[in-house]
């Protein structure tokens, strides 16, 4: 009897919680298959790609039911093994089918079936034999030719077509002539970025950063997290770039995460300035097939150092050697759909995985990150002082009640912006809200501008004279009149950057002014052009949403003004004042420098507010101790563990009844050590046209809420109210709402 062939494991892009069997390709032996490579499967009516898990000599189902893959896609994994075991692990961390996790993790050219194959392009670099050409003579002949050998003959390593892009456009003709003549090598290289030619060294470190560098550089070949908490400006970045210049001495990559894409290109430019090497940088503004590159360039270690947002956790590195998270404290790091992941999270369980250093970096760590920095599982670095002499600003409450206001712009803020102006200064100010107001109301019958899709109201853009709904995206055109009484008495209420921007217009007329949002920073480029304008001084108010917190230095603004610092009081999730305090430690840090520092004020109605009173007067970390402990009393998390059932449905009743069957699955299945809330409608109970409730689970201990989750969330889509919802489960949600 001979032995039947091995079957073959694969995870399938399918929302089941399972791997699905099959045989080895009519042409291809089965040795040849390694865990980790692509094939082509038929899969129900169509084809689809998939994932080998495993060889296995026993098959799921009948023998003959199997049916065979169509092709190999890959000569060899795409997925090393060290990202395999990874992902099961966060298939299982997470609740999520393998298939799904595998498919999140690649880039969507691999998922497609596209081969695995890096792109390189052309780099000239001048020859000896062109060294010695007389250029001034050669430029009476071709000047072009001239043109082009000079600027080789400056640049050491070459030049690609995209640091020619300033040339005439038909400058190949006269690259070729000069490759044809032996004066100019062509040489092929990766797509990627390349660093500076003349990589600069950095300033001498301060007693602080050589204390961090040495124990980071110290750990660098076993696993070893670090939390460097730092006060912006501390030299945060500066501590990053030495441990990346470690790993690289030791031949290794270093990979590191970023919460935005609009922080990269300056994290990028810093990092060009100090390495010579090749860089990938994957963020989600990348086309399908330039992102693949990067990945595959970082997979076969042409790229030194990869920059990317969230999913770039999930980048194979041929020879990893360190894992920096930024702004680890930042929400955009979990992934809000899908496959519900935190790159931050994911990023320590990789490292561990690989035993390398990870550095979590931030002003404003989060309270899970300072438990597990206090309970000794990171080890907890700290920058106390802005590096040079750059000094802390100042920052006080402002009482507004009883004050004049103008749009959220009181009296004496108004007063205060005057004299920073008179001195020449930059002021910023601070308002999570863009539009021109909340929502737009009728003076006569209290009409107010409503989502008729979502449960809440639109925001008036008064620009384009439009209501939009920030949540579900619809917009329709400002009316002339109130739609139930016809009144044309509309109102704005309330204020957002927009009208601010417009009431500072008028309030100072002659100053140049910026607003930083969502709205005026859409088309590409239009940030940087608009950080461009300020950086020269040519405006000298700046004034936006949380854009404003990222990563960008004004040097020149003296005055911070945070416009609503009651908005994180009565926040609904428990999250909320830990995330207002953060945004505001963080708006304030982008003020000032050595010879002009900071002040930083926040309007508020609540000054005697303990918790905004320790933020002003001893900073994030009296207030994170004092939140810490609230969080200890009521047992939230970090002191607890939670996951979040949700649900919505186009029926209003079908979500709470799927939830309700769900909760009595759970106390089956025993749920010890768990405790279940709800279900309760959503915050926003319909949003986009669907009703929406949750169920919140929540333990003690992860390990009971995980014994629970096992088996319960592959049995979710057996109830029978599953057909008719669309349900998703968050583990360690980051928003309750
Ligand atoms: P962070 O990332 O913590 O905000 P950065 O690394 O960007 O801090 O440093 C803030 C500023 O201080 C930068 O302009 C940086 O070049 C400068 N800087 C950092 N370390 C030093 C140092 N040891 N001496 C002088 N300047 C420094
Ligand atoms: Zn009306
Ligand atoms: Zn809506």
């Amino acid at each position: 009897m001979t032995a039947s062939p091995p079957v073959l494991r694969m995870a399938v892009p399918s929302p089941l919680y399972r791997s699905f069997d099959y045989l080895p390709p009519a042409d291809c032996a089965p040795e040849g298959l390694m865990p980790g490579m692509r094939l082509r499967l038929p899969f129900g009516r169509a084809q689809t790609v998939g994932v080998l898990l495993e060889l296995s000599p026993q098959a799921q189902i009948e023998r003959h039911k199997l049916k065979p893959a169509l092709a190999l896609l890959d000569p060899a994994p795409v997925l090393p093994a060290e990202l395999m075991t990874l992902l099961r692990w966060v298939a299982d961390y997470y609740h999520h089918p393998i298939g799904e996790t595998i498919a999140t993790a690649l880039p969507v050219a691999l998922r497609q079936g596209e081969a695995a194959q890096a792109r390189y392009r052309s780099r000239w670099r001048i020859s000896a034999a062109g060294r010695d050409v007389d250029t001034q003579a050669l430029a009476r002949r071709a000047k072009r030719q001239a043109d082009l050998l000079q600027r080789l003959a400056a640049s050491r390593h070459g030049l690609g077509a995209e640091q020619l892009t300033e040339l005439p456009r038909n400058w190949n003709d006269a690259m070729a002539a000069l490759v044809k003549k032996g004066w100019v090598e062509v040489e092929q290289v990766p797509a990627l970025v390349f660093g500076h030619d003349q990589p600069e060294s950095g300033p001498t470190l301060n007693a602080a950063q050589d204390r961090a560098v040495t124990e980071i550089v110290q750990g660098l070949e076993r696993f070893s997290p670090v939390l460097l908490d730092g006060v912006t400006g501390s030299g945060k970045t500066e501590i990053y770039l030495r441990a990346v210049a470690a790993a690289l001495a030791a031949g290794r990559q270093a990979l590191v995460l970023v919460p935005e894409i609009t922080l990269t290109p300056q994290l990028v430019e810093r990092f060009r300035c100090r390495f010579n090497v090749p860089m990938a940088v994957l963020h989600s503004g990348l086309g399908d097939r330039e992102r693949l590159n990067a990945w595959l360039l970082a997979r076969n270690g042409e790229a030194a150092i990869v920059i990317g947002t969230r999913s770039a956790v999930f980048t194979p590195l041929q020879r990893p050697g360190l894992i920096i998270c930024d702004e680890e404290h930042d929400p955009s790091f979990k992934q809000q759909s899908g496959l519900r992941y935190s790159a931050r999270d994911v990023a320590l369980v990789r490292a561990q995985g690989l035993g390398i250093p990870v550095i979590l970096g931030s002003a404003t760590p989060s309270l899970e990150s300072l438990l597990n920095a206090q309970q000794g599982r990171y080890q907890h670095l700290v920058l106390p002082q802005r590096a040079g002499s750059a000094k802390p600003p100042e920052v006080g409450l402002m009482d507004v009640r009883h004050q004049p206001m103008e749009d959220q712009l009181s009296a004496p803020l108004l007063r205060l912006i005057q004299q920073h102006l008179d001195q020449d200064q930059q002021v910023l100010l601070f308002l999570n809200r863009r539009g021109f107001s909340p929502t737009l109301i009728c003076h006569e019958c209290g009409w107010v501008a409503h989502c008729r899709r979502c449960d809440t109201h639109m925001t008036l853009h008064l620009k384009r004279r439009q209501l939009r709904c920030h949540h579900c995206g619809s917009q329709r055109p400002v009316q002339p009149q109130c739609p139930d009484c016809g009144s044309p008495d509309l109102r704005p209420l309330g204020s957002g950057t927009e009208r601010i921007e417009a009431a500072l217009g008028q309030h100072f007329p002659d100053v140049g002014l910026s607003r930083i949002d969502r709205d005026s920073t859409q088309r590409k480029g239009s940030l940087e052009a608009l950080l461009e304008t300020i950086h020269r001084g040519g405006r000298r108010i700046l004034i936006g949403t949380q854009m404003l917190a990222k990563g960008h230095h004004f040097p020149d603004v003296t005055l911070v003004g945070i416009l609503d610092g009651d908005q994180g009081l009565f926040g609904v999730d428990f999250r909320a004042g830990e995330r207002m305090a953060q945004l505001i430690v963080q708006v304030a840090g982008r003020a000032g420098r050595a010879d002009k520092p900071g002040q930083v004020v926040i309007q508020t109605h609540h000054p005697d507010n303990p918790m905004l009173q320790l933020l002003c007067r001893e900073g994030y970390h009296a207030y994170a101790r004092a939140a810490m402990d609230e969080r200890r009393l009521t047992a939230l998390p970090p002191y607890s563990h939670m996951a979040l059932l949700r649900a919505e449905a186009g029926q209003a009743a079908a979500p709470e009844a799927f939830l309700d069957q769900a909760e009595r699955l759970a106390h089956q299945l025993g749920a010890t050590g768990v405790e279940l809330y709800g279900p309760m409608p959503a915050v926003m109970e319909r949003r986009a046209g669907k009703y929406r409730h949750q169920l919140l689970l929540q333990a003690q201990n992860r390990a009971d809420l995980h014994r629970l989750l096992r088996p319960w969330t592959p049995q979710l889509n057996t109830l029978p109210g599953a057909r008719k919802v669309r349900w998703s489960l968050d583990v360690d949600p980051v928003d309750l709402i």
